[in-house]
């Protein structure tokens, strides 16, 4: 594999728990924090502006290792690449009323077919500098998927654990590409309890969402993206469909360490969660000002990213939410097809329904006056609308025409 960079180049620095603050060394694997709180990379970022300037970064080849000083994988060889590209921002034009500003970041397009592969590269490649062997991870579909491709990829072995009901093509996806797969009866906590029990007992690594602290940052480099793309004048609001949150924490996190480096200016974007009223425990403990959320019994809704009961991480989200002046909402999932249904007929853009989530809760937004119409805003689509069964052929979920 061709060798990017070398270690002297490493400006991570220490791991730091995102609760208490407590430092742990970043040269040896670690899970959560002593707390049970997710462990966040920081770095030397006085290191990282002697290394490189913000120019220099941005005019390197294409694709998100071109921010390694911002990321922490230490060493090139480590480094396990599938081809990622950076992700076009596509406004909407017939969809929404003339004058609107809204785009969408399509994450599709990336390994695997979803956001997913930017988390998995970096710790997967971090994982191998390691020398971790033997990875574990409760997934609805996508983060497996992206697991199975980037370990077999690295030579280190997968085994995953899904909801029996995980769409068959992520099932099949995860088992082509060399992982050992499980289905459980159960949703994706109970499958992280399984996981659990084989790192006590078989030592493997655990790969669930922000129980290990590298995810986080492959997810930062959305926001560091969006950053370049919008060369330093943020877009005002942010909608992401939010399951986990390792992508809205992720971003949250990319956007102070920029400000922290004076590359760019401090008017941030407004972070909104978007989940679906089927499951929607971030958008109850927002609503009741509470600082974790707490478990979402019987979760049900059409959009498999999103449907994450528990997140370990909930403090986080609400965090970056009140820190950035967003706020949290949920959608339906009639809101959700109908959605899917009307961006690709209007505008020719297939989204998965968790994006076309964060299309309903923008129009929702808008009418309830939480945002204006001259924001400028960014919806996410977190994966490939190919992944995901489509209405018949001469019909669609929400219209009266055959
Ligand atoms: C995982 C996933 C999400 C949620 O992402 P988090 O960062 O874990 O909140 C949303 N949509 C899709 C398609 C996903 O695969």
């Amino acid at each position: 594999m061709r060798r990017l960079y070398t270690s002297a180049s490493a400006c991570a620095h220490h791991l730091e728990c995102s609760l208490s603050g407590e430092r742990y060394d970043i040269g040896r694997p670690h899970g959560l924090s002593r707390t049970g709180k997710p462990l966040m990379v920081r770095y030397d970022l006085d290191k990282v502006n002697r290394s490189v300037t913000w120019a220099q970064m941005k005019a390197r080849r294409s694709g998100f290792w071109k921010y390694r000083e911002l990321l922490p994988v230490m060493n090139g060889e480590n480094v396990i690449s599938l081809g990622e590209g950076v992700t076009p921002l596509i406004a909407l034009r017939y969809s929404v009323p003339a004058g609107a500003r809204v785009v969408v970041k399509d994450e599709g397009r990336l390994p695997t077919g979803s956001f997913k592969a930017r988390g998995l590269a970096v710790a997967v490649g971090r994982a191998r500098e390691l020398g971790l062997r033997h990875l574990a991870m409760p997934t609805n579909g996508n983060a497996g998927a992206a697991l199975a491709a980037y370990a077999r990829y690295a030579g280190l072995k997968a085994t995953i654990f899904c909801p029996e009901d995980t769409p068959e093509i992520n099932l099949r996806e995860m088992a082509a590409q060399g992982a050992e797969l499980h289905k459980v009866n159960g949703l994706i906590h109970e499958c992280g309890r399984i996981v659990q029990k084989g790192v006590e007992e078989s030592g493997w690594a655990d790969f669930s969402t922000l129980k290990e602290p590298y995810r986080l940052e492959g997810k930062k480099t959305m926001g560091l993206e969006l950053a370049e793309q919008y060369g330093g004048t943020l877009p005002e609001v942010i909608f992401y469909p939010t399951g986990g949150g390792t992508g809205l924490i992720g971003m949250w996190k990319a956007f102070q360490e920029l400000v922290a480096l004076g590359w760019i200016r401090d008017k941030l974007p407004r972070m909104v969660a978007v989940q679906a009223t089927g499951c929607a425990p971030i958008v109850r403990a927002w609503e009741q000002g509470w600082d974790q959320a707490s478990l979402w019994r019987d979760a049900a809704t059409v959009a498999a990213g999103i449907r994450v009961p528990v997140a370990v991480g909930d403090f986080l989200i609400l965090r970056a939410l009140r820190e950035s002046g967003g706020f949290a909402t949920a959608v339906s999932d009639q809101q959700i097809l109908k959605a899917r249904d009307q961006v690709a007929r209007e505008d020719g853009l297939l989204l998965c329904p968790e994006g076309a989530a964060t299309f309903a809760a923008w129009k929702q937004a808008l009418e309830q006056g939480m945002v204006s119409f001259q924001d400028q805003v960014i919806l996410f689509n977190c994966a490939t609308g190919l992944k995901y069964p489509l209405p018949e052929g001469g019909s669609c979920s929400d219209c009266d025409h055959p």
